[in-house]
């Protein structure tokens, strides 16, 4: 066993108090083992002289492999940014998924993110990578009706084939889930066997859900129901389901994702960059105690995977559009970027916090940087929040290991 002693920080804990205390952490390998002043010996010790530590973001919907697609479609229709990027996607070979995630998983662990949940095909290549790079991953392999893949084989197999080499392999950092692509290309037989299977694994299922207004008039036209409804009615929904975007919800169905305990990440640079209108009711879900998370997409409806960007955006979307600056405050989108996407990944007993017996995912922010000044500790959530980018980013340790060191990936 070896320990280790961080010493002199600002310790966002994200405890269910959330305190902001000026401490010490001490860790035993990969995990917290105290929080708060220390005084005995470590084999290792780091003097962080007043610095700032928070939990690892937690990115709830990404599709990191597509990295090398970034700028293939922008500033284009919807229709022809679907076209671009299916042509693109159709296209791409094993070599292209795996240098895409390399890139992906770069980008986030610079940006201080520590887990990621993928929504993809080739999730054991993807897999390979994420531990390689030593980041958390939630990989999702995605599975649709046969007449709509482009994978190989069946991708309800494929996807039943991936949980069961992870499990054998026990890889650390990988959390294997369903996947489903969306109402859309999925029918509801195919929506039952994901749910058998993560069933099977004790997963969840992760799957894009009424993310545009066409998707929600094409459902109602070939069920007469919502796509929320529908998927109520064939008895889908429960709190082992992840629901990316869900920006065109009613009233009732947000009274449903309550009822059901869905969890949902928004995406709102995504649903912006795309312009499919309407503002994903975040504000009313978080009324009703729906658990709500925060996800980047993919570069190509984003092009970047930039949670401090995401936290920003989503705390001054919603102000804006309900004339309303009390609304998404700074620690409210904090703890959606942490411990809050930890529960929506069902994770919350492992990460999203800095508290004794959670693992050591951590971003040490440098509290000399431009935008903490002035210092002043009752100023640094909503500083790191409003102000600050990736280059007040210092270090970010996953698993109890360094990824980045002063700026630089370590990997
Ligand atoms: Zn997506």
């Amino acid at each position: 066993m070896t320990t280790t002693l961080l010493k002199n920080l600002w310790i966002l804990t994200e405890n269910v108090n959330r305190d902001l205390i000026f401490g010490d952490i001490l860790l035993e390998n990969d995990k917290i083992v105290s929080v708060g002043k220390y005084s005995g010996d470590a084999d290792n010790t780091v003097d962080y002289s007043g610095d700032i530590v928070s939990p690892g973001f937690i990115n709830t919907h990404a599709h990191v492999a597509m990295s090398q697609m970034k700028a293939i479609a922008d500033d284009v229709s919807f229709d022809d940014f679907l076209s671009t990027t299916f042509r693109y996607d159709a296209e791409r070979t094993e070599k292209d998924v795996e240098e895409g995630a390399i890139l992906g998983i770069k980008e986030m662990l610079l940006g201080g993110i520590t887990t990621f949940a993928d929504l993809y095909y080739s999730e054991d290549k993807i897999a390979n990578i994420a531990e390689r790079y030593n980041i958390r991953m939630h990989a999702a392999w995605a599975v649709l009706d046969q007449e709509y893949t482009t994978q190989k084989g069946n991708p309800i197999d494929n996807c039943r084939r991936f949980m069961e080499r992870i499990k054998e392999e026990k890889h650390e950092l990988v959390t294997p889930s369903v996947g489903v692509q969306g109402v859309y290309v999925a029918s509801e037989e195919t929506f039952h066997k994901a749910r058998e299977l993560a069933d099977k694994y004790g997963s969840y299922v992760h799957m894009h859900l009424s993310e545009t207004r066409r998707e929600v008039n094409e459902h109602i036209k070939k069920t007469g129901l919502r796509p929320v409804e529908w998927l109520d009615r064939i008895e889908f929904l429960n709190s082992s389901t992840v629901a990316a975007h869900s920006v065109w919800l009613t009233d009732r169905e947000i009274d449903i994702f309550a009822d059901k305990n869905v969890r949902v990440s928004h995406c709102p640079t995504s649903n912006m960059k795309l312009a499919t209108g309407g503002i994903a009711p975040i504000p009313e879900m978080r009324k009703k105690h729906v658990k709500t998370s925060i996800g980047t997409d993919s570069v190509v409806s984003n092009n970047s995977l930039n949670m401090l960007w995401e936290m920003k955006l989503t705390a001054i979307l919603h102000k804006y559009s309900k004339w309303n600056a009390e609304v998404m405050k700074a620690q409210e989108v904090l703890d959606m970027a942490t411990i809050e996407g930890a529960e929506v990944l069902n994770s919350d007993h492992i990460i999203g916090s800095v508290e004794p017996g959670k693992k050591a995912d951590l971003i040490f922010f440098n509290s000399k940087n431009v935008a903490f000044q002035p210092f002043d500790a009752s100023r640094i959530i909503s500083n790191l929040v409003y102000a600050s980018d990736r280059s007040a980013i210092r270090d970010v340790m996953v698993n109890g290991k360094y990824s980045v060191k002063n700026g630089k990936l370590l990997f």
